[in-house]
């Protein structure tokens, strides 16, 4: 017997998330495709978890006192399209027709502004310390899921620190990639119907 999937993507929403909406999107440019998917790590305050202070940063309701680190992020408006929690639960900003505020300044093979056609999804978690097994199982069942939905997107998953080189290290030295790229090829084969 297969496991139903945990996740389906109907209008750009994911089906299964925890949907927060973000104020921080536009649209993406016409005629636009989604062929990428950008790997990143967020915790605030820096390298602590739990709090809420991701989903409040990313709907502008930080309060900026609470911590000295967010005075210097005051008022930055971001967002990804998605959130995975340290508890492996996934949490749904911005639509995927919609362009979320996740790259900034990069390029991939060439292609400038990866906002424009990519969909970005936050671990929660730092530089220098072990994600957690349960954000890998999610982020495989969601990568899956959307590799499935968005074709393009198959052949081109990148991390935060591979289209804005110089400029951001995440998802960091411990996001294990070959280990996430063998645990998706795995779900992947036992998910397709023979
Ligand atoms: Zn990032």
């Amino acid at each position: 017997m297969q496991q139903a999937p945990a996740f389906h993507v109907k209008d750009g929403q994911l089906i299964g998330a925890r949907q927060v909406p973000s104020p921080n999107f536009n649209q993406r440019p016409d005629n636009t495709e989604i062929q990428l998917i950008v790997i990143h790590n967020i915790s605030l305050p820096p390298s602590q978890f739990g709090g809420g202070y991701i989903e409040q940063f990313f709907q502008n309701k930080l309060d900026w006192s609470v911590h000295p680190y967010f005075q210097t992020i005051q008022g930055m408006e971001v967002s990804a399209h998605l959130l995975i929690l340290r508890t492996g639960e996934v949490i749904q900003f911005v639509n995927f027709n919609d362009r979320a505020w996740h790259a900034g300044r990069s390029s991939y093979l060439g292609k400038k502004e990866c906002n424009n056609y990519s969909i970005g999804i936050e671990l929660e978690g730092s530089d220098d310390q072990p994600f957690e097994q349960v954000q890998y199982d999610a982020l495989v069942q969601v990568v899956a899921c959307l590799q499935a939905h968005y074709p393009k997107t198959q052949y081109h998953l990148a991390g935060h620190s591979d289209i804005a080189p110089g400029r951001k290290t995440d998802p960091g030295p411990y996001f294990n990639w070959a280990a996430f790229r063998e645990q998706l090829h795995h779900y992947k084969k036992a998910s397709i119907p023979e």
